[in-house]
């Protein structure tokens, strides 16, 4: 496993991956690697596609008033991580790599990225916008994996690659729970003990919230019950919300496709979770 820390070497490496005849898989996160990535790694690898890694914390995609210091980062770890999953090359940019002097490009979405997340953490999904853009472009990427966990995020990416005709397949993968049922996040290592006891109710709330939205009960009454034991469980929700699965549009009733989607701030970490409502 090669690890490529210039533009020129990422080249280099990627045209001779390219070379192999099958194809390249990108897998972009920001390290602190977790077995959620590692799934998303084994996806790749399955095509047989040569599989490239990225870590890099996207400074662009975090408020002012967010975490982007005390991200967890990991990297001796990470590399050894990725390089017993078999990943082939892993793309590790500093910050000026992806952003020299005088970049004035950035890749706004509107559509999907406008409500929840775009409401919550503004200019989020243009920093993820971007950066997917310029990693798809620096790779050739003819596939890239996102984990179903971001939901938002994966229509975002979905609507950008479309409508900007970009040639790179956007394939999801399904969320990585802990036995308990809470979604894999790099955050989560950020719960305190009695927190961790607690996390889970974000997906038992959910998965019984789609089990009477499926059955057809008003959506407003069961997402305002919903909201309530969260609140009662000691979480503050951003939103609760059931949503056109692919325009993030918020609707009434639970018609195909649907999805509930949430975030939750738990002590000082931002839970996000959601599930098909089907
Ligand atoms: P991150 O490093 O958090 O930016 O995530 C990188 C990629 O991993 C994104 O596509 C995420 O959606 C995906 N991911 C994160 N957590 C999980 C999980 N628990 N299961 C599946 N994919 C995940």
């Amino acid at each position: 496993m090669h690890v490529a820390r210039t533009l020129e070497d990422l080249r280099v490496s990627c045209t001779r991956l390219r070379g192999r005849g099958r194809g390249l898989a990108l897998v972009p996160t920001m390290g602190a690697l977790h077995a959620g990535h590692l799934s998303l790694i084994e996806h790749a690898l399955a095509t047989g596609a040569a599989c490239i890694a990225s870590i890099f914390v996207n400074p662009l995609q975090f408020g002012p008033n967010e975490d982007l210091a005390s991200y967890p980062r990991d990297e001796e770890r990470d590399l050894a991580v990725l390089k017993s999953a078999g990943c082939d090359l892993v793309w590790m940019p500093e910050v000026l790599a992806m952003y020299p002097p005088g970049d004035s490009t950035v890749i706004e979405v509107a559509g999907p990225a406008q409500r929840w997340e775009g409401t919550v953490r503004p200019g989020h999904f243009r920093g993820v916008a971007t950066v997917c853009a310029k990693l798809f472009g620096q790779v050739g990427a003819d596939l890239a994996f996102f984990g179903e966990k971001d939901w938002q995020q994966l229509q975002v990416v979905r609507r950008m690659v479309s409508d900007l005709h970009l040639p790179v397949r956007i394939v999801a993968v399904p969320t990585v729970r802990e036995p308990d049922g809470l979604a894999l996040s790099s955050r989560n290592r950020f719960l305190t003990d009695s927190e961790r006891q607690t996390a889970p109710i974000l997906f038992d709330t959910l998965r019984a919230l789609a089990v009477r939205l499926a059955e057809g009960g008003p959506a407003s009454d069961l997402l305002d019950r919903g909201r309530q034991e969260l609140e009662s469980a000691g979480m503050l929700p951003d939103y609760l919300a059931l949503v056109h699965a692919t325009t993030l549009e918020p609707i009434n009733t639970a018609q195909p496709p649907a999805r509930l989607i949430t975030a939750a701030r738990l002590g000082s970490v931002r839970l996000l979770d959601n599930i098909a409502v089907d």
